[in-house]
């Protein structure tokens, strides 16, 4: 027995609707940049066993967290929250806590069907604010696996199967077959029975018969350090989720035009349609760029050309409306039709590429110094080269100090 002055009754069990307590506030304690209140009495279960702490107010007063240090239970709040010693009333989040009461029957109830159907235990939990999650000492779950234990744990929840709390002295706790080790050094062991289906030691908040979960939905498995994971959810979490996800399915059947049944084949067909749109697209872009590019190089006198005897040539040209994506398709294409030096811009986009297909040819001479005295940044190597102007002016002085329209050497037979 531990000689501590004072403790706090654990009225959190009984209470778990929101009709006010008394209390009384018997010390504030400091805890980081939080006031920590304890209690003569609570009605507020702290966080333990997988389960988070509960929320509501003391004397109006949100509380942040509760939890368990030492044999003491803390309920922490703002810093600055006004809370004095003496008379109290407590409000618990009942929503919330029916929520999570859910979740941990529920996870009883899925811990202990998992085991019967497969034999593999659970050997930790989390109760999430969005998903619960368990981890089974097994490598893997199959989908098949998954449904079974979903539906044995959806006749479980019609049975309405009763959920015993069995307060035992530890000299009797082998009495009980147990998923779970009890722990050790408690005068009493909480026993919780899930009738037939599941018995283990917990502390946490339970329902009081199987029926009351509402229902149980597995959402699915990863793999996590070598065991599985799987994640549900219970009770309205289940509500919420179909609605959400029939929202969504709505959304989807209108714009696809096929029943909700059906959306996942109907995405399908958009993708594959999709895809076959942005490969079409692109021919089409590299048509379009081939045939501009050979409008260019014709202004250019350039065309038909033949690399060799361009190489050396330079040949400017700003496109007004253009982006840089089809300025540099265009000078791409020309590039393998000439051996010129290009230097090509968009005013649009502010941006310039410059293009060299013959060997031997170094574009960065012609342009980077051009463009570092106009302020333009890029960057490029002997072939290719790509700079960036803040403004249009910049770019079009930087256009202008280029050699315009360099004549061609006249194209030999
Ligand atoms: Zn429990």
């Amino acid at each position: 027995m531990e000689t501590r002055q004072e403790t706090t009754e654990r009225a959190y069990y009984d209470h778990t609707g929101p009709e006010p307590a008394a209390a009384r506030i018997r010390e504030l304690r400091k805890e980081g940049d939080k006031l920590a209140a304890l209690l003569d009495r609570t009605i507020f279960y702290p966080e333990g066993g997988g389960q988070p702490g509960d929320r509501g107010t003391i004397n109006g007063v949100p509380l942040l967290d509760v939890q368990e240090r030492d044999g003491e239970i803390l309920h922490l709040a703002a810093g600055d929250a006004p809370l004095a010693k003496g008379p109290a009333e407590l409000r618990l989040d009942s929503r919330r806590r029916r929520d999570f009461t859910a979740a941990h029957t529920a996870q009883h109830l899925l811990s202990g069907t998992m085991f019967r159907l497969t034999g593999f235990p659970t050997v930790s939990m989390r109760l999430g604010d969005e998903i619960c999650t368990i981890d089974v000492d097994v490598p893997m779950l199959s989908a098949e696996t998954l449904i079974t234990v979903e539906e044995a744990v959806a006749d479980a929840i019609e049975e309405n199967r009763p959920v015993i709390i069995h307060l035992c002295p530890p000299e009797r706790v082998s009495d009980f077959s147990l998923r779970k080790v009890p722990p050790q050094g408690e005068e009493v062991i909480r026993v919780v029975e899930v009738e037939g289906y599941d018995i283990v030691p917990c502390c946490g908040t339970h329902l009081a018969s199987t029926g009351a979960i509402g229902m149980l939905r597995i959402l699915g498995m990863e793999k996590h350090k070598g065991m599985s994971r799987v994640s549900f959810i219970a009770g309205r979490r289940v509500l919420r989720d179909s609605r959400m996800l029939r929202e969504n399915a709505g959304i989807a059947s209108r714009i696809l035009k096929v029943p909700a049944a059906e959306i996942g084949r109907g995405v399908q067909a958009l993708m594959e349609k999709t895809g076959q749109l942005e490969r079409d697209l692109k021919n089409l872009e590299e048509a379009a760029a081939r045939s501009g590019a050979e409008e260019m190089l014709r202004r250019a006198g350039l065309y038909p050309g033949n690399g060799e005897r361009q190489d050396g040539t330079l040949y400017a040209e700003s496109f007004g409306d253009a982006g840089i994506g089809e300025v540099l398709r265009i000078g791409r294409a020309a590039q393998k039709m000439s051996g010129a030096v290009l230097v090509l811009a968009s005013e649009r986009d502010m941006k310039f590429a410059a293009f060299c297909s013959a060997k031997k040819a170094d574009v960065r001479p012609l342009v980077q110094k051009a463009m570092e005295a106009r302020g333009g940044k890029g960057g490029g190597g002997p072939g290719f080269f790509q700079g960036a102007f803040s403004s249009a002016g910049d770019l079009r002085a930087f256009f202008e100090s280029l050699p315009r329209n360099v004549p061609v050497a006249p194209a030999k037979e």
